[in-house]
């Protein structure tokens, strides 16, 4: 449960908080009601006194706080990057529609120039202290929020493939992962370890994901895409390099990944081996050498290329793992538990208490913004309740 608070905490949270103590939180929102049984008035008439917390500017986070901020509730939005939205900032052209991540970026940022939002970036919430009708968040600058409800939008953290030492990553420098290559892709600058353009490309999936070595055994749903969505972007910046994909199994649920697999493969040539790569060397002259097995053809393989891409899956951000271990909401994996996955996906189990986005399993952008904004209409709900 909550970690209780402990005397010197106590003091130091009542000398730096300059919110409204529990008490007042529920004066407040009797009051609110009163007036506006009194008047006759609509709930999103009537501006809530009180701020509610988000712990997260990603997409989630960031959605919430526009809608509550639109049904007239103060909202203050914690980041503990100096950046809003650094998970999709830091790729090019979004699957699966190929849009410019940057310009998604700016348009959600635009919708927080609200005077009832207030961002703190570079603030890191590293403590909740719940208390009867309030919660009592630290940050890293010692300073403590009383708020009447939370959301957890804190997200994920890309998988450090340097854990699968095998495959090279940060031993060779023709080994890089999904991010690296979107940074290349974005300044059109796809480039070997020589600085060269590569005649060949590999991507490997599922690496970190559906790994019992690693004790992940989750699938992260968004790399099969990702690396579909990348061959087809290298093969347009680079018409005559070759790519193979490597895959275990390949999983295009969503609305046009099909079409783009197909595409893929008839308009630009991409080649897909099934097969898992289980090594990865360097050769004398800066190529990396992997060796794999055709599972189709059940024969063993070994390739050179100029470039190997792990295609790096979602694992539970730092900030998840540790404020859902704190708060009791420990699911699978480090990610956090909500209370039913069907008509509760954004209720936790503690009450004023709610989740949004990647924090509790691996969901592409327009699911976390989705997310996002229904968490907030249920801070509404209980808000007003
Ligand atoms: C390689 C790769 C490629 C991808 N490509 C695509 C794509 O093309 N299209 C697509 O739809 N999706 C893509 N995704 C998925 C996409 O990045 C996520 O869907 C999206 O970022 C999830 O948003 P979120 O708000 O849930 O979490 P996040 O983006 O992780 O945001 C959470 C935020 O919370 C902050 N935070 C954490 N703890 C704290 C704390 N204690 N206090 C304050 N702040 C905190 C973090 O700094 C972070 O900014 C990709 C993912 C990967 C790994
Ligand atoms: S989405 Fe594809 S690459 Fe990613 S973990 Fe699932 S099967 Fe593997």
């Amino acid at each position: 449960m909550f970690k209780p608070l402990e005397m010197k905490e106590k003091e130091k949270a009542s000398r730096s908080d300059e919110s409204p103590k529990p008490r007042e939180i529920k004066r407040r929102l009797k009051a609110v009601k009163k007036i506006r049984r009194k008047k006759r008035l609509e709930p999103e008439e009537v501006e809530l006194p009180l701020q509610v917390a988000i712990i997260g500017g990603g997409a989630a986070g960031m959605e919430a706080a526009s809608v509550l901020a639109a049904h007239r509730c103060p909202v203050s939005l914690f980041e503990a990057r100096s950046e809003l939205a650094v998970n999709v900032k830091n790729k090019y052209k979004i699957f699966p529609d190929f849009s410019d991540a940057g310009q998604l970026v700016q348009t959600m940022v635009k919708a927080l120039d609200h005077p009832l939002i207030t961002v703190h970036k570079d603030t890191e919430i590293v403590e909740i202290i719940q208390e009867p009708d309030a919660y009592i968040l630290l940050d890293n600058k010692g300073v403590s929020h009383t708020v009447p409800a939370v959301l957890l939008a804190s997200g994920y953290e890309p998988f450090d493939a340097k854990r699968k030492e095998e495959l090279g990553f940060g031993i060779y420098d023709g080994v890089i992962n999904s991010l690296q290559l979107e940074t290349m892709l974005k300044e059109h600058k796809v480039v070997n370890s020589l600085g060269e353009e590569p005649k060949r490309v590999v991507f490997l999936q599922c690496v970190g994901s559906r790994d019992e070595k690693v004790g992940n055994h989750y699938c992260s749903k968004i790399c099969c895409v990702t690396a579909v969505k990348q061959a087809i972007e290298v093969k347009r910046q680079q018409p005559d390099t070759e790519v193979y994909v490597f895959y275990m199994d390949l999983r295009l649920w969503g609305q046009g990944y099909e079409e783009l697999y197909r595409q893929s493969q008839e308009e630009y040539n991409v080649h897909f081996v099934r097969g898992r790569i289980s090594e990865a060397a360097s050769t004398f002259d800066g190529r990396i050498q992997v060796k794999a097995e055709d599972t189709l053809l059940g024969q063993p393989l070994k390739m050179t290329t100029d470039l190997l891409v792990l295609m790096i899956g979602m694992e539970a951000s730092p900030g998840t793992r540790k404020l859902g271990k704190a708060c009791g909401l420990e699911g699978l994996y480090g990610f956090v538990r909500s209370k039913s996955v069907h008509l509760e996906d954004n209720l936790s189990e503690q009450d004023g208490f709610f989740l949004a986005g990647s924090c509790k399993r691996p969901m592409y952008i327009a699911e976390a913004v989705n997310d996002g904004r229904s968490a907030a209409l249920e801070i509404i709900k209980y808000l007003r309740k």
